[in-house]
């Protein structure tokens, strides 16, 4: 039966990680050694998995694989999560996969807001173009929750499961082979370089994946025609706005509602970076202020090139996504634009089929490249065919609006008009951005 979950649950904060737990030694055939939020690895060690990157596929896959009793190590480059670009959604689906591991309540009680629909505003006016309430999910909505509170979320969870262990300062910077065979990475930490052993090495390591260059896996690139410019516009408590998108004039922004700032995306045609600046601080504000006309006032917080950062969007895939011993996955292994906000959804589905398809193999000790295969398939065309849409919106909706004449928001308005008119057409949309497509199911 369908359960709808309240709109806002503004409980307890979740319990900042502890830091410092000393790990206990162990030799490389060891795989005792404990959780701990900051890195601190005592020597070389040995583990049936090691995960390259403590993103949503990191660290959900370290979870999964703890939960079923693989022995993993997931190593994050940075000392913490406050990373403000990797986009702050939780979808339908990944919050169905919390609840079918029991978690979903908890995670509710971090500070969210729920979005059951999504609205634009084309030309000034507010239209809903997305409708999640008919989804056949525990949560009918999009949870918009800072990213570095789901991660420590679910790095608090995993503690529970004594063979999770996350490292953080911890940056991979090589591997090691033995033959042809990857057996495990060479990692930078604060104590040196540490290499760790293991049968399987997953690089989840992100849109600049350094395991996939040193696998030497194929990238192959498809152009995009975007770029980002990422920022903050502080804003007071009476600012109740919610929409996602503005399209006006050949202008478009996302706005992420973060309670008190909105997290700005201005998308600006590739290389064009320059010449905005050159126009200067006030036009951009104003640029800003045609789209968001409630944010006057607010706007001139933006005071210096400074607090707003080029963002570049790439969209590629691999041609193979593993080799023997090493696996990629999630952005590693297609990096997501942010158009339509699913690149965290589609690494949390490749989380848990990697869970699926290897856990019990990890355990054993015998994962074949024929089950890496396997991942491959089940999870690559739900993620090209997303690709697929995506630079459809780049070069149809947001691109062509860089057309000189009038032409520009033609086929935004058409979208949106029949999406308006025709209302259980939103319904396409929130199937595509909030269960995507082929939804994985804990096993
Ligand atoms: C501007 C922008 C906005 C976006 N907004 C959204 C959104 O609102 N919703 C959405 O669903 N998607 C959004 N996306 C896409 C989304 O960010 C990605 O698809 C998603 O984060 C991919 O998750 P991941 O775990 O594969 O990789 P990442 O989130 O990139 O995580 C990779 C992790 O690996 C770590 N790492 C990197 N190299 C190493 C190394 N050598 N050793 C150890 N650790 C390493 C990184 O520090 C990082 O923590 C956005 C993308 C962009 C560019």
């Amino acid at each position: 039966m369908r359960r709808r979950f309240p709109v806002k649950i503004r409980q307890e904060q979740i319990p900042i990680l502890k830091t410092n737990i000393l790990i206990q030694k162990g030799g490389r055939n060891s795989m005792r050694h404990d959780f701990s939020s900051s890195c601190g690895m005592p020597e070389d060690i040995q583990t049936q998995c090691c995960i390259a990157g403590g993103g949503p596929a990191g660290i959900m896959l370290g979870y999964l694989l703890a939960r079923a009793g693989v022995d993993v190590v997931v190593l994050e480059k940075h000392a913490d999560f406050f990373r403000d670009f990797r986009g702050d959604t939780i979808h339908p689906s990944t919050m169905e996969v919390l609840y079918e591991l029991g978690i979903l309540d908890a995670f509710l009680r971090v500070p969210h807001q729920a979005l059951y629909e999504l609205y634009v505003r084309l030309n000034g006016e507010h239209v809903k173009v997305v409708d999640f309430s008919h989804l056949p999910v525990h949560c009918q909505y999009i949870a918009l929750m800072p990213q570095w509170d789901f991660l420590s979320f679910l790095a608090e969870a995993g503690q529970k499961f004594p063979s999770f262990h996350l490292y953080k300062n911890a940056e991979v910077t090589g591997l090691i082979h033995e033959g042809a065979q990857v057996r495990g990475v060479r990692a930078r930490t604060p104590g040196g370089e540490q290499a760790i052993y293991t049968p399987l090495t997953v690089g989840a390591d992100g849109r600049d994946s350094v395991v996939r260059l040193l696998a030497g896996l194929e990238v192959i690139e498809s152009g995009v025609p975007i770029d980002v410019l990422w920022l903050r516009i502080p804003k007071g408590k009476e600012i109740k706005e919610q929409t996602l998108g503005y399209f006006k004039e050949g202008k478009t922004m996302v706005l992420i509602d973060r309670d008190e700032y909105y997290q700005c995306g201005y998308i600006i045609a590739k290389g064009a970076y320059e010449e905005i600046r050159a126009r200067g601080l006030e036009s951009f504000r104003a640029d800003v202020l045609s789209l968001a006309p409630f944010l006057r006032g607010y706007v001139d917080a933006i005071n210096s090139w400074d607090d707003i950062k080029l963002l570049t969007v790439q969209i590629n895939h691999l041609s193979r996504w593993y080799t023997d011993g090493l696996l990629c996955i999630g952005d590693a292994a297609h990096a997501m634009s942010p158009a339509g906000g699913v690149g965290i959804n589609l690494a949390i589905q490749d989380a848990v089929a990697a869970a699926n398809i290897l856990s019990g193999a990890l355990k054993k000790g015998n994962v074949t490249t024929v089950l890496l295969k396997k991942v491959q398939q089940r999870r690559e065309m739900p993620a090209r065919v997303i690709q697929r849409i995506q630079e459809f919106i780049h070069d149809k909706f947001i691109n062509a609006q860089y057309e000189p004449g009038p032409g520009g928001n033609k086929l935004t308005s058409a979208f949106v008009w029949v999406l308006r008119h025709i209302p259980i057409l939103q319904r396409i949309p929130a199937r595509v951005v909030g269960m995507g497509l082929r939804p994985e199911h804990v096993r």
